[in-house]
């Protein structure tokens, strides 16, 4: 390793505090400092005279405090005159130090940098950034960068220890010279200096133009980073070894037998993909896409039954109670017939049920086991765990994900989602997996019919929800999403309960929410599935997974609060039978413009696809993997949607890098990701 890598990676020497606050910023290494970019430049080159300084761009005056006084009405401010040869100018600070006041006293020469606009005193600035200086001093020979910073650490400083280490640092460049020709891309050395300190040519327009080559260079590396770390977690895996998954195909057969249908096309084709996969001798980690009721579940049990004809047992993880509920529920109804043992193992089983539970897992005689994440916890040991199954993956918190990676071992995993990944995400975070897609959904549903309803008109619902309970059918009335308190959505739910009850007997309605006894929540939607209850009343616990064909009609109240990809999942629950199935979507008015864009989203498509797509264009990338969920490094410079020609420029590049510039691949993975392995294959 060279000595310039080693300065690189040195921890950033500051004072404890300032060290905390360029934490904050995520520079922690010396380097992390050349990277750490201006938002945008103030222009303190040009001298403008009072007289001439134009409106509406921010300008430097110069001139001599002539008044300088705090106002008080209407309002406490410092109101101070400047003057230059040309005329005055007021300087108007609503918030102010004392130190302000008296760097401002009269007859002090200061400049003042910010827009003139025309006030009450006259033209004015407001809050002008304010230097001292003696007559004559000289102007900046470039613009000020303007770095992201925190409280407590004023951009001189942040800019000072920058301007050291891009001096000190090599900026060599990590990338071959034929590819920087072929995609015409700037020097990093020169893309770097010129952002951080740029030459008078660029105006601060320029330089904040996306379209800069200095940006496209810095986006391009950024994106060309994270695509050589996910190749890199990709070949580790192949790497790593599994044992083999491959069934006879007897007991498929004989679940296929059992069945009221026949695999589509789509569940068939994936399901190929997943058996090559098994079939291998390094780990799988397979994502299963497929939109809401396209048939996940008869995949994962088809899967299932191949580890468990090799010997293996299997588990399947859900990411609530209810939904391990539901699983378990079809699995064992699947499964047990076939001679397959399947437990439930869920944090609400009684101590000795529950030991026993764990018992049947650790000596192997479970062959199944579902459950939510305390399948993954320290007390349960699986005899021989050969397929580990995550349902509803992107709901898992990394944490979670971790667990299941040490304890998984070296199992293959299955990862299914609903919620689908656009393309470009795909293709930069999800990257190291590979993918399968169900494409189609089975025969015979009926497209839902989704009607946005103000709820003033509740009443004509009500009326819907009876004729469909006429018809037969069944009804789910989702209460709001509360997010500031669980108490409160609960008494929503309890109370909502309460007055459908009254208003619509002698019709049977049931309530199931978050805060029930696994027992008695299986005991309500056990009911519901049978049709004891022809109407139920549920928090958003019903979101994922719940499987009941004969509900035609889903009424959504407050939809405005809930997110897209949750009113996806909703509606998703119904249009599962053969019967014309409909979504009432409740709102309130006034919309916010985002409620009013997602409410449109929603009625206007019914593709999870172009939902998910949507749903990024509204909310950003970072958002749609929950940063805080997905625990991935956010990108900084790049942006999926507008740098999608670039990422797939980096993503073609990155295995030939690998193999034909394996040095500089490492060095520009040390110089962007050191330090940030950790979150490479959470
Ligand atoms: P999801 O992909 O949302 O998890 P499920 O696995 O819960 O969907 O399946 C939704 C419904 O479709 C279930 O009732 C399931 O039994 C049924 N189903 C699955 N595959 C088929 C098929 N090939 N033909 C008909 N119905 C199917
Ligand atoms: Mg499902």
């Amino acid at each position: 390793m060279d000595v310039s890598a080693d300065i690189a990676n040195q921890p950033v020497s500051a004072a404890p505090a300032t060290a905390k606050r360029l934490e904050k910023l995520g520079i922690r290494r010396r380097f992390d400092l050349v990277l750490h970019l201006p938002l945008r430049y103030e222009d303190e080159t040009h001298l403008y005279t009072i007289a001439d300084a134009p409106y509406g761009q921010p300008v430097l005056v110069e001139g001599e405090v002539i008044a300088s006084e705090v106002q008080f009405k209407p309002r406490r401010q410092l109101i101070v005159q400047i003057e230059d040869r040309t005329g005055t100018l007021v300087l108007r600070f609503i918030h102010f130090y004392p130190s302000q006041q008296k760097q401002l006293a009269r007859g002090r020469r200061v400049r003042a940098l910010g827009e003139v606009k025309r006030g009450f005193h006259g033209d004015e600035i407001i809050h002008p950034k304010i230097r001292e200086v003696v007559a004559g001093e000289p102007l900046a020979d470039h613009l000020t960068p303007i770095y992201p910073t925190v409280n407590g650490l004023t951009q001189p400083v942040l800019r000072r220890m920058i301007a050291a280490e891009v001096k000190v640092q090599n900026l060599a460049d990590t990338l071959p010279a034929d590819l920087k020709q072929r995609l015409d891309l700037a020097d990093f050395g020169h893309a770097v200096r010129l952002l951080h300190s740029p030459t008078p040519e660029y105006s601060a327009r320029d330089l904040t133009d996306p379209m800069l080559p200095a940006w496209q260079r810095l986006k391009f590396d950024e994106l060309l980073a994270q695509q050589l770390s996910m190749r890199l977690a990709y070949r580790a895996r192949r790497k790593g070894r599994a044992v083999p998954l491959v069934g006879t195909g007897t007991l498929r057969t004989r679940l296929a037998e059992q069945l009221p249908f026949a695999l589509t096309g789509a569940q068939a084709k994936v399901l190929e993909e997943i058996d090559a996969d098994l079939a291998k001798t390094h780990p799988m980690h397979r994502l299963l896409q497929g939109d809401v009721g396209s048939g996940k579940t008869i995949v994962a049990a088809m899967a299932a039954l191949s580890a468990i004809e090799a010997g293996y047992q299997v588990a399947l993880m859900a990411p609530t109670e209810i939904l391990a509920e539901q699983h378990y529920l079809k699995l064992s109804g699947w499964l047990e017939p076939l001679g397959v043992k399947v437990v439930w193992l869920s944090g609400s089983l009684r101590k000795k049920q529950k030991a026993e539970t764990i018992g049947e897992i650790t000596d192997g005689s479970a062959r199944l086991a579902v459950g939510t994440h305390a399948l993954f916890q320290d007390d349960v040991a699986f005899a021989r765990l050969g397929l580990a199954i995550v349902d509803e993956q992107h709901r898992f918190g990394v944490g979670q994900r971790l667990a299941l990676k040490d304890k998984g071992g070296e199992a293959h995993q299955l990862m299914m989602s609903a919620t689908p990944i656009p393309r470009t995400l795909a293709m930069s975070f999800y990257a190291d997996l590979d993918v399968s897609v169900i494409d189609e959904l089975p025969p015979g549903r009926t497209p839902i019919v989704t009607k946005l309803i103000n709820a003033n008109r509740r009443d004509e619902v009500i009326a819907f929800v009876r004729r469909t309970v006429a018809e037969g059918r069944q009804v789910y009335w989702v209460c709001p999403l509360i997010e500031e308190s669980e108490a409160l959505e609960l008494q929503t739910a309890v109370d909502t309960h309460a007055v459908l009850s009254e208003e619509l007997a002698p019709i049977e309605v049931g309530l199931v929410h978050g805060r029930m006894k696994s027992a008695e929540k299986a005991d309500v939607m056990g009911r519901f599935s049978d049709n004891w209850l022809q109407v139920l009343v549920a928090t958003t616990v019903i979101e994922v997974g719940v499987d009941v064909p004969n509900a035609s009609l889903m009424v959504i109240e407050h939809a405005e609060r809930m997110g897209l990809a949750q009113l996806h999942q909703l509606r998703g629950r119904v249009g599962r039978g053969a019967a014309k199935s409909s979504c009432v979507l409740l709102f309130e008015t006034p919309l916010s413009e985002i409620a009013k864009a997602r409410l449109k989203v929603i009625y206007e498509n019914s593709d999870g696809f172009e939902i998910a797509r949507q749903d990024l264009l509204i909310r950003g990338p970072g958002e749609f993997l929950g940063a805080r969920q997905s625990g991935l490094p956010m990108l900084r410079f790049a942006n999926l949607e507008e740098d999608i020609a670039l990422l797939e420029e980096a993503k073609a590049f990155a295995p030939e890098m690998l193999k034909q510039h394996p040095t500089l691949a490492e060095a520009h993975l040390r110089r962007w990701l050191a330090g940030r392995e950790h979150f490479l294959n959470a």
